[in-house]
């Protein structure tokens, strides 16, 4: 099964994915961790990529599209994998599924992370307070704005574009975690 975690920035998606990798065996792809990971290593594409995670903005889509195709082709994702954070744009969403249809495969759900913007800012301050001064560079008040505004523009009309493809299932993000992982489970359940 490939499903996608779609949601604002800090709705909660890596969280669920986690879950969803443990209980299914469904690998979490995060392109934000994958991104993380060449920064933390140094490499040409982290030191591209560096300067826009910082500021809130989209990496390009080539990059993101490269990364996942290459990731998805692990023999771990055999069965599968679970979406976090990608696609966030149409572009995106489109190469993901000319991606998957090369492979004999496609997206089977979109579960929609549904929180409103005001738990979205109470949820990074309270991230930035426990994390002791070592927060993410893109966990500010400031750029958590700017993130959301490009979640709106960018990424909210994907919502329509699965809608048309009958994929949509939302869920209430601002549910205590176990409350989300079980209201997956169910449309989980109703999908198979
Ligand atoms: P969050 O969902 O908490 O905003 P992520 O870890 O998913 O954070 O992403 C962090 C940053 O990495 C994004 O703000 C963006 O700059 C970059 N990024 C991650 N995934 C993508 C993507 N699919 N397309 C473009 N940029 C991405």
């Amino acid at each position: 099964m490939n499903l996608v975690l779609f949601g604002s920035p800090g709705s909660g998606k890596g969280t669920q994915a986690k879950i969803l990798q443990e209980r299914r065996g469904l690998p979490q792809l995060s392109t934000g961790d994958m991104l993380r990971a060449a920064i933390t290593a140094g490499t040409e594409l982290g030191k591209r990529c560096k300067a826009i995670m910082d500021s809130g903005d989209l990496v390009p889509d080539e990059v993101v599209v490269g990364i996942i195709a290459e990731r998805y082709d692990q023999p771990d994702c055999a069965n599968g994998a679970v979406f976090d954070g990608f696609p966030r744009t149409i572009p995106q969403a489109e190469a993901l599924d000319a991606m998957l249809k090369n492979r004999g495969r496609k997206i089977d759900l979109v579960i929609e992370l549904k929180v409103d913007d005001a738990v979205l800012l109470q949820r990074v301050e309270q991230r930035i307070k426990e994390s002791g001064g070592v927060a993410r560079a893109d966990d500010t008040p400031e750029t958590l704005k700017n993130r959301l505004a490009v979640y709106y523009k960018n990424t909210a009309p994907l919502l329509e574009y699965y809608k048309k493809q009958g994929k949509l299932a939302t869920v209430d993000g601002m549910a205590p975690i176990g409350d989300v992982t079980a209201a997956i489970a169910t449309v989980l359940e109703k999908a198979e």
